[in-house]
């Protein structure tokens, strides 16, 4: 790739103070790029759009000017890597915390169950909340223990789980069509956006581990009280330009130069050339693909199978009705079109207000993701009147839908394996990003981790 003009700025003399540049302003850039500013690293920041979050941000509503999410994020108390990030930068008292694990569900005809877990040593708080659960008869709920079970014995088992799906598994393992369709799928479609016929049982099974094996906080889910960007985009940008770091908005890398073993520079869509002494990548899969050159794409397998991941959709369907239709906070809904209705309302704290903002979500969403946008708004009414009476009588006053075609990884069996990680052949290169191999799906956690342990990789080879 040609460079134009001089390489700028910063430069590849390998003096000390050479900041480390990092391409990509999501949580997993924006992690990298705290952990490095806190150990004394000066770094360059560089995002491709004009706002920092990369898949998880928010935005203004121009009718309402209500904050909406570009889909609604859970996160849950084993973020322990997401919750310490959020602590660094001080943002971590804008979450919610449940005291108790606690998740509702509603069927149209069978009403409302919940899934509440009491305060016991875990796992033992997980099958109490599970033999409470009474959209599933008894035998059902005594036939889940077999997972927790299997979760426990895991050790020598782990290769076979990579070969099959998670629902080849939960059959081996008894669960009835039934338990399957009222409990396991929604966890799966939750926590690793991929329906259960396509998704690996072995990434299912590191999501049971953390989140259902070990503390009972652990197990609790965790809510932004604000807008996603709130979040954590700016208090990220501060904490770094506080400690001399810079953060560049509407910064496209258009590709990386590599010169024998080490990355020599980059080029951006401005034409400006960049000098690099070391660089965290933190883009997608995709996106990085198209920085690289195709020699060194042949040099490592690492790259070479960035070609063979696909991704996964979400859509998510904002409603907004004059009066309240749930006082739920969060309910999945069963044998229904939409897995999950979030009334914002509640999320922000915003209770005296009549009008109430739902946030519905389909993950997974492969056989909607390509639907029209009044398709799926008549959907998502159809479903709130199914199983809300205070619908029925109502029309949403307002609707807004946002389709993320490449929400994250799509993890079918297999692509564990094909998930590169962080450090790189290329001694002065680090990935980043969700995507990247984790052991986790690909989700905030996941992100943050792999930024966190780039840093970390880097700062253990100066
Ligand atoms: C709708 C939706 C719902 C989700 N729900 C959840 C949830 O409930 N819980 C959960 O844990 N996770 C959830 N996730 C996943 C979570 O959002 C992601 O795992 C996480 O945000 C990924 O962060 P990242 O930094 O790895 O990647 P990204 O957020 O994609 O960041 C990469 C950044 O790189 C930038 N970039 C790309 N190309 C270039 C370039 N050429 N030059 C410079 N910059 C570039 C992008 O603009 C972007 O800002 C959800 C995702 C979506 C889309």
């Amino acid at each position: 790739m040609s460079g134009n003009a001089n390489p700028a700025s910063f430069s590849a003399t390998g003096s000390a103070s050479s900041p480390v540049l990092i391409i990509g302003g999501g949580f997993a850039g924006l992690a990298a790029a705290v952990s490095l500013s806190a150990a004394g690293k000066r770094v360059v920041l560089l995002e491709r759009r004009s706002f920092l979050g990369g898949r998880a941000y928010s935005f203004t509503d121009k009718t309402t000017g209500d904050t909406i999410d570009n889909g609604q994020h859970l996160m849950m108390g084993c973020y322990h890597h997401t919750l310490d990030f959020l602590q660094q930068i001080g943002a971590r008292d804008k979450l919610k915390f449940q005291a108790n694990p606690q998740v509702d569900f509603l069927h149209e005809h069978e009403g409302h169950a919940s899934f509440k877990c009491p305060s016991l040593p875990a796992p033992l708080h997980l099958l109490a909340g599970l033999s409470r659960l009474q959209t599933i008869g008894w035998l059902d709920r005594l036939k889940a223990l077999r997972v927790g079970l299997a979760l426990q014995g895991l050790n020598g088992n782990r290769a076979r789980l990579s070969d099959i799906t998670v629902r080849e598994w939960l059959t081996e393992l008894g669960q009835t069509e039934r338990m399957q369709q009222r409990f396991w799928d929604l966890v799966a479609l939750a926590t690793l956006n991929e329906r259960p016929e396509l998704a690996s049982a072995d990434m299912f099974a590191r999501v049971l581990e953390q989140a259902f094996l070990h503390t009972k906080e652990d197990s609790t889910m965790v809510i932004s009280r604000v807008g996603l960007s709130e979040l954590y985009t700016e208090d990220a940008r501060r904490f770094i330009e506080a400690r001399g770091g810079e953060v560049r908005l509407n910064a496209d890398v258009v590709s990386v130069e590599f010169s024998a073993d080490r990355v020599s520079a980059v080029l951006l869509r401005s034409g400006e050339r960049l000098a690099v002494e070391h660089v965290i990548c933190a883009v997608p899969y995709f996106a990085l693909r198209r920085m690289l050159p195709d020699e060194v794409v042949a040099r490592w397998a690492g790259f070479q199978q960035l070609q063979e991941f696909r991704s996964a959709p979400i859509v998510s369907i904002n409603l907004w009705y004059d009066e309240p239709v749930t006082d739920l906070e969060f309910v999945g809904l069963l044998d229904a079109g939409i897995e999950w209705v979030f009334n914002k309302n509640a999320i922000i704290g915003e209770t005296g207000k009549r009008r109430q903002h739902l946030a519905l979500v389909i993950s997974g969403a492969h056989a909607v993701a390509q639907h029209a946008k009044e398709d799926l708004v008549a959907l998502a009414v159809r479903e709130m009147e199914r199983f809300f009476p205070a619908a029925r009588h109502q029309a949403p006053v307002h609707a807004f839908v946002i389709r993320e075609q490449d929400a994250t990884l799509s993890h079918t069996v297999g692509t564990a394996r094909l998930r590169p990680p962080q450090q790189t052949p290329f001694a002065n290169f680090y990935l980043a990003g969700d995507w990247t191999d984790t052991g986790l799906p690909a989700t905030i956690e996941g992100a943050v981790w792999s930024g966190q342990e780039a840093a970390r990789a880097l700062l253990h080879s100066n």
